[in-house]
């Protein structure tokens, strides 16, 4: 496999001086960036939330809507751990303690991911090279999507904005089933590739895939009849899989987040590393607090891009700033005020990409 080494131009004042407004925010409100209390509060909400979802589900629900609605509820619950606590521990963003973070970073292994190929694929690759096309692993969904141009256009793509839903409803079984046995098979993600894990990430990966397997389908599969097994257990996945995609979507696949191809010959990007990830990403419903709670501050992709190791606790706080430095630089800071006008952007670009003479501008 060739390796594409791409590099981005020098660091840039932008990011020096956001830095410096960031790090005086956090000494004028004497806070920690990490370990904040309504995060800790807010992780025995969800666990407590999922579990007893899941426990009602096995051992209380009597009949077809009971399970329906906690199944989805489960969903919601999963959902919830995979925005708010392992993706904070995953960055080392939760807590100052290297030690509570991979430990919470375990609940992705809990729920049927891999936090070892999850670290790889998405702090390293995706946070990297947001939205460059080859390289960004969440723009690379080839054959079955177009979300690039300079991928090749089939036929069915025409009509991806109506059937992207059914994808992004299978992205847990695929996870949890192959996509990441196949990676540490490969041992590469976007073609990049990552260390092979040690004995001890490889049996923790193993033990949470096992482990999952066990509570998801096994333990109901001795307890219930098996046809309510599996359809309450397509459901619940199917549910966590349009809630989770969605929204990661709605960050860079939107009409105004840039999307770059690399010059193979010339592989350094236009502008520097924080500046790009501004230009490639996008806000969303900034103003909801319930969706900021249960998003884990993804909604404030921005801020989420710019201080992976910040508690998504602060992001409301750093909007400001993040903005206003944004002005003064000329980089366009984008945000779409309501969910609602996120998706019809996000259908825009799917419908857009799904012509074959697709165009998307990059303003860098
Ligand atoms: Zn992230």
């Amino acid at each position: 496999m060739q390796v594409l080494r791409v590099s981005f131009p020098g660091c840039g004042d932008f990011h020096r001086e956001l830095k410096r407004r960031v790090s005086a925010h956090f000494e004028s409100v004497q806070s920690s960036p990490r370990d904040a209390l309504g995060m800790y509060l807010k992780t025995v909400l969800i666990l407590v939330w999922t579990l007893a979802s899941y426990s009602l589900l096995m051992f209380a629900a009597v009949n077809w809507w009971q399970a329906i609605l906690l199944a989805i509820g489960l969903a919601l619950g999963m959902g919830g751990i995979a925005f708010n606590i392992q993706h904070d521990a995953n960055h080392g963003g939760y807590s100052r303690n290297r030690r509570v973070n991979q430990c919470l970073r375990l609940c992705l292994d809990l729920i049927g991911g891999s936090s070892y190929v999850w670290y790889w694929k998405h702090n390293i690759v995706h946070h990297t090279y947001t939205n460059v096309s080859g390289l960004d692993v969440d723009v690379d969904i080839e054959p079955f999507l177009r979300l690039a141009p300079d991928q090749k256009h089939k036929w069915y793509h025409r009509g991806q904005h109506v059937y992207i839903w059914f994808l992004y409803g299978l992205l847990p079984v695929n996870w949890q089933f192959w996509a990441d046995y196949r990676d540490l098979m490969n041992g590469h993600v976007g073609g990049q590739p990552f260390p092979k894990p040690s004995k001890g990430e490889l049996a923790i990966t193993l033990t949470g895939k096992a482990f999952f397997y066990f509570w998801s389908l096994v333990l109901p599969l001795l307890l219930h009849p098996t046809l309510a097994v599996l359809g309450l257990y397509a459901l619940t996945s199917f549910t966590l899989g349009i809630v989770l995609t969605t929204v990661f979507q709605l960050a860079h696949c939107v009409e105004e987040a840039d999307l770059l191809t690399v010059d193979r010959d010339a592989p350094v990007l236009p502008v520097a590393w924080a500046e790009h990830q501004v230009r490639t990403t996008a806000n969303f419903a900034p103003g909801s607090r319930i969706l900021t709670w249960y998003l884990g501050g993804l909604n404030y992709q921005i801020e989420h891009h710019l201080f992976p190791k910040v508690c998504h606790i602060h992001y409301p706080a750093l909007s400001p700033i993040v903005a206003q430095t944004c002005r003064e630089y000329g980089i366009p800071y984008q945000s779409h005020s309501t969910l609602w006008q996120a998706l019809m952007s996000h259908l825009s670009r799917l419908r857009r990409l799904g012509q074959p003479e697709a165009i998307v501008s990059t303003s860098s």
